[in-house]
């Protein structure tokens, strides 16, 4: 009686464990799915002002931010049912291909080769790469002047940092996991310069002025998409609904103000959302 007992509950025991392996397992959760059972798991940057930034009270502000509560509010998700998790640069695909986050908002430029791994709605805001070199810099103009084996930092997996492998190979490209790691050696002169795009640095700027400046143009364009699990376009669909919604009743607007504006950092017109 009693080992029939306990033989009954190990197999319920199992069951319960298979059936969660199953579920986890098999069959991925659409974005939309979470949204419907009320909870979103949304990826943003924890460290760049403006941006996406975990403030010390433990909240979150910044533009991503805005544009990742706005979505969910479409998707029917009020931002208490929100668990933002920080999304490094290199890590974003991984994150989305093993369904740890449902979407990721985390100044996360399109390209076709993340495309292979994800998809993107958006784009919902369109940057372009540029320096951030301390205030008492003058030689660091603009990419060219890099050269000469100066040395810049930028992270791991982004655009920028590829660009620069890619076509300035006389720099000392020096890669960091976080833009916020690269300001701290600038400041303290470990490095000469730090690019990504310049809604970013704008950001950093700003935290530190008359320290740190950003020079030069915008050297590419950097369109900021929100990455999902490839294939999910019926959740794709909804988001680019949500980016339009957002542009047309002034809540962009309003957000990148509230936000990126503080720093300075001017209001461009809004992109057109590519429904590829
Ligand atoms: N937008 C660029 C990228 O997606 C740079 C910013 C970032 O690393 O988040 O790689």
């Amino acid at each position: 009686m009693r080992f029939t007992r306990t033989a009954r509950t190990a197999a319920a025991v199992l069951a319960v464990a298979f059936a969660a392996t199953a579920c986890g397992g098999d069959e991925a959760t659409s974005a939309s799915q979470s949204a419907e059972s009320g909870n979103l798991t949304v990826g943003i940057k924890f460290d760049q002002p403006g941006l996406g930034l975990r403030n010390p009270d433990g909240s979150f502000s910044g533009f991503d931010v805005e544009v990742a509560k706005y979505v969910a509010g479409k998707l029917g998700v009020t931002p208490e049912n929100i668990t933002f998790k920080e999304s490094p640069s290199a890590q974003r695909e991984t994150l989305i291909e093993n369904g740890e986050v449902d979407y990721i908002v985390a100044t996360y430029s399109i390209t076709d080769a993340r495309k292979e791994k994800v998809d993107f709605a958006g784009p919902y805001f369109v940057a372009g790469q540029s320096l951030l070199v301390s205030s008492s810099n003058s030689d660091i103009t603009g990419p060219d002047s890099l050269n000469g084996g100066k040395r810049l930092c930028s992270v791991s997996g982004s655009t920028p940092a590829q660009k620069i492998a890619d076509q300035y190979p006389d720099v000392q490209l020096q890669p960091y996991d976080t833009y916020s790691a690269c300001v701290e050696a600038l400041r303290n002169g470990a490095v000469d310069a730090v690019t990504t795009d310049d809604i970013i640095l704008a950001g950093y700027a700003a935290q530190y002025p008359g320290e740190l400046k950003v020079v030069g143009e915008p050297f590419t364009e950097e369109r900021y998409g929100i990455g999902l699990a490839k294939g999910d376009d019926e959740t794709r669909g909804k988001i680019n609904d949500a980016i339009e919604a957002m542009i047309a009743d002034g809540s962009w607007q309003k957000a990148f103000e509230d936000t990126v504006g503080a720093s300075g950092y001017p209001l461009p017109a809004p992109p057109t959302v590519d429904r590829y």
